[in-house]
C-alpha cells in the first residue's frame, strides 16, 4: 500500500461509503469513515436482511455488464469470506402474459440470451411443477435467471466494515456530520454536530436518502422516497426456498412486487417498488394499513399459500431516487474536493463489489467504463419535478 498525505473523509457507512472507503485505504491513502450511529446502521437502505442481486435489465446492456461486473466480485467475496453471504440462487422473472419485445421480461431475456446465457424459460406447467407455492395460471411465461440470487445485505456491510478495520480505515460513529468545512476555493473537511471539526483534503459524501440534505446542490438530482417492505412468516421455512421458492420479481414493471426465499427464521420478504413518496429522511413514517391489504390482495392471486400468513415484521426503506435511476458518482462542480456517491435508486446494493473503484477512480479524476453514466447532470428545469424524476417499476 502506498502511502500518501492527502487524506479523505468519508461521509455514511452504508454500503458505498464502505466499499469506497476501502478502495481508498487500498490505494493508500489515510482514510476516515463516518456515521452519525453504531454500524450497520439500523436507518441505512443497505441494512437489511436481503437485497436482490441480479443482471437482469431489460434492454439496458450497461447495467446488466456492470451486474455481471458485480457478479464476478460476490463470487470472489463468497470465496474469501469466512461465511459466504451472496446466495446464488437465481432469479425468477414471471409476466402475467407472453413476454412480449420492448417488455422488462422479454428483452432481460434477449440480453441475456445474446450474451451467452441460457436461461430456463418457465411457462404455468414448469410453475406447477417446479415452483408449486405460485399461482401457475397467473403467470403464463418468464424464465429463470441463471446468475444472480440475493445477499444478506446488513452482513456484507458488517463485513466490509471489519475489513475496513483491519485495512487501517479509522471509523467515527455516533457523532453525525453536520456539514462541509468550505475553504475559499475548495471543501476543506466537515464539521460533526459536536462541534468537531476534521480536515482532509477529499471529501466523500455517501450519505444516501441524507445525501440531498448534507449537500444542498445535489438536490434537483437526487430526492429520498420511501419504499415498504413486509415480512411474513411461514412455519416450514424449507418450503420456501430455492429451487422452489427462489427470490422473485412478478410482472415487475406492471405490479412492481418482487420478494425473496424464507430466511432460517421463517421470515419471507415481500417488497414493492413502486412510485412510493418523497420524504424528508429522518421523517420517513409508516408502512399503511392499505399497503398490507394490497399486498394480501397480490398474495392471494399469486402465491395462495401466503395470503393468510402472519405479518411479522414491516420496514418503511428509504430510496435515495436520481431522477433518472442512474447512480451519481461524481466530483461535485465548483466544490473542489468534494466527491458524491448515491443516488442508488433502489437498486444500487447489487454493484457493492464495483462501487468502490468507481468513488476512487472519480475522486482521482479518472474514467472508467462506468464513470460516464454516473456523471454530475443536470436535472431540467425544478418546475417539473414530479415528471423528471424516475418512477418506473423495474428497479430493485
Ligand atoms: C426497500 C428497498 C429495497 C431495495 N432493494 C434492493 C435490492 O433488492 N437490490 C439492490 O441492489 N438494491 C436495493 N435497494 C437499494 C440499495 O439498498 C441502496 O442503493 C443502497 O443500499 C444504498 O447504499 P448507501 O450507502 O448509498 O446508503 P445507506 O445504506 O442508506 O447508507 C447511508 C449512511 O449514511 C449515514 N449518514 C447519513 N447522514 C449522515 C450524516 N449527516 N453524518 C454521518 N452519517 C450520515 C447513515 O447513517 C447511513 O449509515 C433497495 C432499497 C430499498 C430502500
Amino acid at each position: 500500500m502506498n502511502g500518501r498525505t492527502d487524506s479523505v473523509v468519508i461521509v455514511g457507512a452504508g454500503v458505498f461509503g464502505a466499499t469506497a472507503a476501502l478502495e481508498l485505504r487500498n490505494r493508500g491513502y489515510p482514510v476516515t469513515l463516518v456515521d452519525r450511529a453504531p454500524v450497520p446502521h439500523i436507518d441505512a437502505s443497505s441494512t437489511d436482511v436481503s437485497k436482490m442481486i441480479r443482471m437482469d435489465y431489460g434492454a439496458d446492456v450497461f447495467y446488466h455488464e456492470l451486474a455481471e461486473a458485480a457478479l464476478d466480485g460476490w463470487e470472489g467475496w463468497n470465496a474469501d469470506w469466512p461465511v459466504p453471504l451472496y446466495h446464488p440462487e437465481g432469479f425468477l422473472v414471471l409476466a402475467a402474459g407472453a413476454m412480449q419485445p420492448g417488455g422488462f421480461e422479454y428483452e432481460s431475456h434477449r440480453v441475456l440470451r445474446e450474451r451467452g446465457y441460457d436461461p430456463q424459460r418457465v411457462d404455468g406447467a414448469y410453475l406447477a411443477e417446479h415452483c408449486p407455492a405460485w399461482n401457475a395460471e397467473r403467470y403464463a411465461d418468464g424464465y429463470l435467471s441463471p446468475r444472480g440470487g440475493w445477499a444478506e445485505s446488513g452482513a456484507v456491510v458488517a463485513r466490509l466494515l471489519e475489513l475496513c478495520a483491519v485495512a487501517g480505515v479509522t471509523l467515527r460513529t455516533g457523532d453525525g456530520v453536520a456539514g462541509l468545512l468550505e475553504g475559499d476555493a475548495c471543501v476543506e473537511g466537515v464539521h460533526l454536530e459536536s462541534g468537531e471539526r476534521i480536515a482532509a483534503t477529499h471529501v466523500v459524501v455517501a450519505a444516501g436518502a441524507w445525501t440531498p440534505v448534507l449537500v444542498p446542490w445535489t438536490a434537483p438530482i437526487l430526492r429520498s422516497v420511501a419504499q415498504p417492505i413486509l415480512h411474513f412468516g411461514v412455519d416450514r421455512p424449507d418450503e420456501w426456498r430455492a429451487p422452489h421458492f427462489p427470490p422473485f420479481a412478478a410482472d415487475i414493471s406492471g405490479t412492481g412486487w418482487y420478494g425473496f426465499p424464507a430466511l432460517a427464521d421463517g421470515r419471507v420478504k415481500l417488497g414493492h417498488h413502486g412510485e412510493g413518496h418523497a420524504v424528508h429522511p429522518d421523517d420517513r413514517g409508516e408502512v399503511f394499513g392499505e399497503h398490507v391489504a394490497y399486498a394480501r390482495s397480490f398474495l392471494a392471486e399469486s402465491i395462495p399459500a401466503l395470503a393468510e400468513a402472519p405479518l411479522v415484521g414491516t420496514r418503511v426503506c428509504l430510496y435515495c431516487d436520481a431522477f433518472d435511476g442512474d447512480l451519481l458518482i461524481d466530483r461535485v462542480p465548483g466544490h473542489e474536493g468534494l466527491v458524491v456517491a448515491s443516488g442508488g435508486s433502489g437498486h444500487g446494493f447489487k454493484f457493492a463489489p464495483v462501487i468502490g473503484g468507481i468513488v476512487a477512480d472519480a475522486l482521482e479524476g479518472y474514467d472508467n467504463r462506468w464513470s460516464l453514466r454516473f456523471r454530475w447532470r443536470d436535472a431540467g428545469p425544478p418546475a417539473r419535478e414530479e415528471a423528471r424524476f424516475y418512477t418506473s417499476g423495474e428497479r430493485t
